[in-house]
């Protein structure tokens, strides 16, 4: 009995699983991170890109073996539905290369699996009216191998379970459906298939678990800073492109804040690096808990921050600002708050036509707040908006220095 146990402990240790929202993840993609899904949007699609690529020269190609070997008109059928497929595998091949996103690897990666699964089911009828030798009989064959190489070749792809199922079940019933058919009896159904096609599944479903558990561990290793938990500067820059696009997209607003701390030198000079580190994460820790939850903070480098403020808008990121000033980032080790400079730039204000051109506007207006005294923010009309804290808190321990 401890045996068996144990084999079942070792299942969820096998995929490095030590958590329930570990299994969550791999069961659905709902809570995944946008870096992880931007990252998998990446690989499916140039896997799937990858896969389009080869099968549009090796359909094509079997017809020079098919056209000596079949009779006419079958071969010249099939080689009809080769060449039409071939098509549709450069067309897939060709959306890849558009723009990255999850919806659009999974609708490709549908299509993908689709065409040979197409292949198997009209060999079938295509072929039955035909007397075919030893041969011929062996290359008609191979076309139901095809929805069982589908099933294995998941297993090249990180999806969750649920996307695994998706693609998996459709074939499965296939499967199911024409072993009845073959055999002419409706409720027989051919065990040795079925049986060899679960074989497969199985074996495709680890494998694809397990790619998908590396990829989460991985991307969220580079896309999180160690120390502060925002992201990374690698993974912001992903998520301004994506938020900036996305923005202009849907004719919606986004802000930004380029936040740099206040004489923080000072802090490590006077205190060591350790209280440094310490502020530092206090500082972020009080940023996630003002911003919103589909806000991003970015550890653009050092002691400075970008913040994305999607869906903002001009006012509304006013209020977000004004709610940081008031919160304020944690304090210095001498108890004293700790302040930062900060500078917005607005898309529809700014009319950036680049996400770099707002990260720059935010830039400047931040070290215009630097000159102005720090301690405040200069918004997208060049207002200063002031700490909200007492000032002599501010003077008693860092006097602002233009
Ligand atoms: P200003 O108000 O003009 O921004 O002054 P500042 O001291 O904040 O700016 P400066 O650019 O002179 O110094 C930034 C400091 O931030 C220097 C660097 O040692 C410190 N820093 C950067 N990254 C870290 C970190 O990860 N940990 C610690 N402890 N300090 C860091
Ligand atoms: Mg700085
Ligand atoms: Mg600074």
């Amino acid at each position: 009995m401890n045996s068996i146990k144990s084999q079942f402990k070792s299942i969820p240790e096998s995929l490095a699983l030590h958590s329930w929202e570990q299994v969550v993840e791999l069961v659905t993609s709902k809570n995944h991170t946008l870096p992880m899904q931007h990252h998998r949007a990446g690989i499916l699609l140039n896997r799937t890109y990858f896969f389009a690529i080869i099968f549009s020269i090796l359909t094509p190609a079997w017809i020079l073996i098919e056209w000596p070997l079949l009779p006419w008109p079958l071969w010249g059928e099939l080689a009809l539905f080769r060449v039409f497929a071939s098509g549709l595998f450069l067309l897939i091949a060709w959306q890849c290369k558009k723009d990255h996103s999850l919806n659009r690897a999974m609708v490709l990666m549908g299509c993908l699996f689709v065409l040979p699964v197409l292949f198997f089911l009209f060999s079938q009828p295509l072929s039955a009216p035909y007397e075919l030798s030893y041969f011929q009989k062996l290359d008609i064959s191979l076309y139901s191998l095809l929805p069982f190489v589908i099933v294995a070749g998941l297993s090249l792809f990180p999806l969750s379970l649920k996307e695994f199922l998706f693609y998996s079940i459709p074939v499965f019933v296939i499967i199911v459906y024409s072993s009845q058919l073959e055999n002419g009896n409706p409720i027989y159904i051919n065990l040795s298939d079925v049986w060899l096609f679960l074989l497969i599944l199985g074996v495709s479903l680890f494998s694809s678990l397990n790619q998908l558990r590396y990829m989460i561990s991985q991307t969220s290793v580079a896309s999180y800073d160690e120390l502060t938990g925002a992201l990374t500067r690698r993974a912001g820059i992903e998520a301004l492109e994506l938020q900036f696009r996305l923005a202009n997209l849907n004719s919606n607003n986004m802000s930004l804040a380029f936040i740099d701390l206040d004489h923080f030198k000072s802090i490590n000079d006077d205190f060591g690096h350790d209280a440094g580190d310490e502020a530092l994460k206090s500082a972020t820790h009080s940023l996630m808990d003002t911003l919103r939850k589909g806000d991003f903070i970015i550890r653009w480098g050092g002691e400075e921050f970008v913040v994305i403020l999607p869906g903002t808008s001009e006012e509304s990121s006013r209020v977000v600002i004004e709610r940081i000033l008031h919160q304020g980032l944690g304090g210095r080790p001498d108890g004293s708050p700790l302040t930062a400079s900060i500078g917005i730039s607005d898309l529809n204000h700014d009319k950036a036509h680049y996400w770099k051109e707002l990260v720059e506007l935010a830039d400047e207006r931040m070290y215009q707040a630097k000159k102005g005294g720090r301690a405040r923010a200069i918004d997208y009309l060049e207002e200063a908006m002031t700490w909200a804290l007492e000032k002599k808190d501010i003077k008693t321990n860092q006097p602002p220095t233009v």
